[in-house]
């Protein structure tokens, strides 16, 4: 009869996803609304608040960066 050797796996390093930085949509009048972020990018300057907001929520989807909130952050 053999016994039988379990070993403990090793513990895998735990990987924690923290958002990179925050961005918003900075509306600076009429027609001119920039989606930016805390983690140095930059949106294209845009017409529409939607258009601007569209570019920070494609940016947190791709760049892992959180969305502010409010969004929209009028100086
Ligand atoms: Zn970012």
């Amino acid at each position: 009869m053999t016994a039988l050797h379990l070993s403990p796996r090793p513990a895998a390093p735990v990987q924690v996803d923290l958002p990179r930085g925050i961005v918003s949509v900075h509306v600076l009048g009429f027609g001119n609304a920039t989606a930016w972020c805390s983690c140095g990018w930059t949106g294209r300057r845009r017409l529409l608040k939607a258009v601007a907001m569209q570019d920070a929520w494609a940016h947190s989807a791709r760049d892992r960066c959180e969305v502010s909130t409010p969004l929209l952050l009028t100086w």
